[in-house]
């Protein structure tokens, strides 16, 4: 479904912020690649570009690729910029070069959802997800496209049926220079976790897509050029269980028609343990990768943040289980907790010996406008202004030690050494029960990606890199298997994780995805 133009044409260009440098961006991977230059591509602005009336003409920017130029701002006739909390600097910057253009700019997605008063600049703040909001901009902008005497705030209040979502405008992006397909089949969340702006974002009962746009959206994103591996960004994939079930034959059927030419990875909640008739349909589908938010392995510590969910199953019994049915476990940590003590930092080590998961993203406690944790920590009085700071939390423990701990825990936790025994282990372990997935046709396209990849690797880490020694000891290992796939795959994140790890061991990264500090970004705009 797209929007109606009132029988006007405007030129709209859509610009995607940069990313502040952090441990979820891969950048430090990307020149081991063919030229990947980016994360994800951004649902939010290929969903907006899609639904926009058919005679309206659209460019769309992504700045982690290229920066808009003035070129870029004297084409069009408004501009549209959508990002998380992290890019708000990015955002406002965008604004401004915009403005020097006297172009009226209207900013949506999740960070002005939940804080419109970080945007005092933009003409159009867009509240709430895509709906009568949405037409309202439009059919404004197709009456007058210049700028607004003052700031027009316009709130979804009833919002497009997902069943009714166009395919996002994956046409309008370079798909080859990101580093992971991105693709959302649900919206929302049944729990309700202190710390987390989900459900007061986008409800707890989640909103969904039908099967069949999802396969439709699959057939475009390879079209356009996605290889490798698709993330769904769905804030739960089994905050609705039966859907999710509803889903999976349909994503079998569509990796047997395409010869399971994509990886399949998701964030759920632990609790997906429990559920193995979604276990064995994962893994028929071949999806490789789950993220899940473990937070802390202190069961004390999960009841305080309302996490009880993942104590329905012994954590480590959990990860266990998802590890039998082929699928890595990607753990997201939090420190800073309320219930952490001087302790916390070593227990959170052992844990990570002991579940042997390669890739956890440990960030300190940050609290989130529209959660419960910002009421209580504001009640408190807990809550911090200071941008300087790596988060806006007083904590219980002095700040200095938790910011410590957490540079200690990174330290040691991606020591090379450490990190690829977490992947030999699932390469023994976890891989082995992926579904046995046909052969892949070894196209000259294939082959040149795979050496150009190889080449890379072997080059700018086992002969310039500074832990030669373990990658050598991993590498070797794999070529003697003739695990070649497991070789590229592990070190493409690998790289990135002791090289981000070394730098903020050392002060040099943010202690928080969230975190507003704002360091040199990872690719200059201008
Ligand atoms: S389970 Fe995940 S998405 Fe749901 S409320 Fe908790 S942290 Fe948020």
């Amino acid at each position: 479904m797209r929007a109606e133009s009132a029988g006007v044409v405007r030129r709209i260009l859509c610009v995607f912020p940069r990313y502040t440098s952090s441990f979820g961006t891969f950048e430090y991977s990307y020149p081991l690649t063919d030229g990947v230059q980016a994360f994800m591509p951004p649902q939010g602005l290929l969903l907006i570009a899609a639904y926009l009336p058919e005679n309206w003409p659209v460019r769309f920017i992504d700045e982690n690729i290229r920066p808009a130029t003035a070129e870029d701002f004297e084409w069009a006739e408004a501009v549209f910029v959508s990002g998380m909390h992290i890019q708000r600097h990015q955002m406002n910057d965008i604004c401004r070069r915009a403005h020097a253009f006297d172009l009226p700019v209207a900013i949506g997605g999740p960070s002005v959802s939940a804080c419109p008063d970080y945007y005092p600049s933009f003409d159009y703040l867009h509240v709430g997800e895509l709906g009568d909001a949405t037409d309202e901009l439009i059919a404004l902008l197709a009456r007058d496209p210049s700028r607004p005497s003052r700031q027009v705030v316009l709130k979804t209040a009833d919002r497009l049926d997902m069943t009714c979502f166009p395919l996002p405008a994956y046409e309008l992006a370079e798909l080859k220079r990101y580093f992971l397909g991105s693709i959302q089949y649900s919206s929302g969340c049944p729990y309700q976790c202190e710390f987390c702006d989900i459900p007061g974002l986008y409800g707890r009962n989640p909103r969904l897509k039908t099967p069949q746009q999802i396969t439709a959206e699959l057939d475009k994103l390879l079209e356009c050029g996605i290889r490798g591996s698709v993330y769904f960004v769905d804030d739960n994939f089994i905050g609705n269980r039966k859907a999710a079930l509803d889903l999976l034959p349909h994503l079998v059927e569509w990796q047997k028609k395409t010869g399971f030419i994509l990886r399949f990875s998701c964030e759920a909640t632990l609790n997906i343990a429990k559920r193995p008739e979604i276990l064995a349909g994962m893994r028929e589908a071949f999806f490789c990768t789950v993220f899940c938010g473990i937070e802390t392995p202190d069961p004390v510590a999960l009841k305080a943040m309302h996490k009880d969910h993942n104590m329905m199953v012994p954590i480590m019994e959990g990860i266990r289980t998802i590890n039998s049915y082929g699928m890595e476990v990607v753990s997201g940590i939090i420190l800073g907790l309320d219930t952490d003590k001087p302790e916390t930092g070593a227990h959170l080590l052992e844990f990570i010996e002991a579940s042997q998961i390669p890739l956890l993203t440990i960030n300190l406690l940050q609290a989130l406008p529209k959660t419960p944790l910002w009421d209580r920590l504001a009640r408190e009085n807990r809550l911090i202004e200071d941008e300087g700071l790596e988060s806006n939390v007083v904590f219980r423990q002095p700040y200095d030690e938790v910011v410590d701990t957490w540079r200690k825990c990174m330290g040691v936790a991606y020591e090379p050494a450490r990190v690829l025994k977490r992947y030999e282990y699932q390469i023994q372990n976890t891989a082995p029960n992926q579904v046995k997935r046909p052969a892949q046709k070894a196209t000259r396209q294939n082959i040149k990606l795979g050496l150009t990849m190889l080449r890379n690797i072997f080059w700018k880490i086992g002969v310039l890199g500074d832990y030669k020694l373990e990658f050598w000891k991993f590498a070797l290992r794999r070529l003697a298997r003739g695990e070649i796939e497991h070789l590229i795959a592990s070190m493409m994140v690998a790289h990135h994780l002791i090289m981000f790890a070394r730098g903020a061991s050392r002060g040099r990264q943010n202690a928080s995805n969230y975190s507003m500090r704002l360091r040199e970004a990872s690719v200059p705009a201008e």
